[in-house]
């Protein structure tokens, strides 16, 4: 399946602060720059203390964004003290550059769109709003000094809550379609029963791997619940689901995802793929997939049981590229490990490890 391009919420913040460092710089080059300043003619008294305030905030910001990835909580706060910063400087800044007829005024339109991503119709109409307020107590203030014509402000604030107001829902209507098409790809992607990947996307991802030459250095490793007809037809099917989610669960949280991920194959078979080939570094998972599996317990009206799997793992340090020949190695494994008498996994250069 092909990637398409998702601007997630950190991206997003990640491409504002940018837009932030290059606007600092603008602005010190039209503010300070001799030749431009005096064409300008910008109010430069209050610039250096917005610059001061301007520079601390985006540095705060910048060491955030670096620590951010995986802690929300900080993520949410940045985010929520950007817009608030991104409205101070922008009210700042109208102010020192023509206050109403300033030609910076346009930004008021992006910072709606910018509220729009996080508070949806809330944050567009509460915005839009704050915008017109301030813009018209700007226009109100500076009314003996500025020329603009009462016509002009009023159009100004009706481009402002229209193209505002217009833009923030589009953004809302693109954000929800993209949220959709996040849900709709993994619904592709995932096994409804287990929540592990399924078996087009275990096909997808070895496909992958095996025509990525940086991908290059993998394990198949196939999987299989011992003796589970017999579990069905002894406690039922709807807890033999329990089980199979169960197993879901467990190698999800032990297969580290910078080490493999977990597929379930079909039925009670499940798959892993290893990005490596070293046996040394699989073991430690599959004893701790083992030790898991002893700890936990099922039970039905029927009593209490465990359950054991085997495992058949093929390290590809043969480099073959064949797809179905890759995981018929893998099988035969699984089913030398069931041969000798399952509870067991078995690598193709001999080690086992009992379950
Ligand atoms: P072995 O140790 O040799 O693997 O024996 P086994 O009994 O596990 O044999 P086999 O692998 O052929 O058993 C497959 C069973 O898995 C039969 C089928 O009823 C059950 N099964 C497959 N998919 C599901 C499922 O989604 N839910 C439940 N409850 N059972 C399933
Ligand atoms: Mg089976
Ligand atoms: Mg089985």
């Amino acid at each position: 399946m092909k990637d398409t391009f998702l601007l997630t919420d950190f991206v997003t913040e990640q491409i504002f602060s940018i837009v932030r460092w290059i606007f600092l710089v603008v602005s010190c080059i039209v503010f300070y720059y001799p030749p431009i300043a005096s064409i300008v003619n910008f109010e430069l008294h209050t610039f250096n203390y917005l610059l001061i305030f301007g520079f601390a905030y985006m540095s705060i910001t910048q060491v955030a964004l670096w620590l951010a990835p995986g802690k929300q909580t900080l993520f949410n706060l940045l985010m929520k003290t950007g817009i608030l910063f991104d409205y101070i400087a922008l009210m700042w800044l109208l102010c020192l550059t023509g206050g109403v007829v300033s030609p910076l005024f346009p930004i008021a339109y992006l910072l709606i769109m910018h509220s729009t991503i996080y508070w949806k119709i809330l944050g567009a109409t509460v915005s839009c709003t704050v915008m017109v307020i301030s813009y018209t107590i700007l226009f109100w203030i500076s009314l003996p000094l500025s020329n603009l014509s009462i016509v002009m402000f009023l159009l100004n604030v009706t481009f402002l809550i229209v193209i505002g107001f217009l833009g923030a829902l589009i953004v809302n209507r693109e954000r929800h379609h993209q949220k959709l098409q996040y849900i709709y790809k993994d619904l592709v992607v995932r096994d409804y029963l287990t929540g592990l990947y399924n078996h087009r996307h275990f096909q997808e991802s070895l496909k992958n791997s095996l025509s990525d030459i940086n991908k290059k250095e993998m394990s198949v490793v196939l999987a299989d619940i011992d003796n589970f007809k017999m579990i069905n037809d002894q406690h039922g099917h709807v807890v033999g689901d329990k089980v199979l989610m169960k197993i879901g669960e467990i190698l999800q949280n032990t297969i580290p995802p910078s080490l493999g991920r977990s597929f379930r194959y079909g039925g009670e078979e499940f798959a892993i793929l290893f990005q490596t080939t070293d046996k040394e570094k699989i073991i430690p998972c599959l004893e701790q997939v083992y030790k898991e599996l002893r700890e936990v317990q099922f039970s039905s009206d029927n009593g209490v049981f465990s359950i054991t799997m085997s495992f058949g793992l093929y390290t590809n340090q043969q480099g073959i590229s064949n797809q179905v020949e890759l995981v018929s190695r893998a099988d035969k494994l699984l089913y030398k490990a069931k041969h000798n008498g399952k509870n067991q996994a078995i690598f193709d250069c001999g080690t086992v490890i009992r379950g």
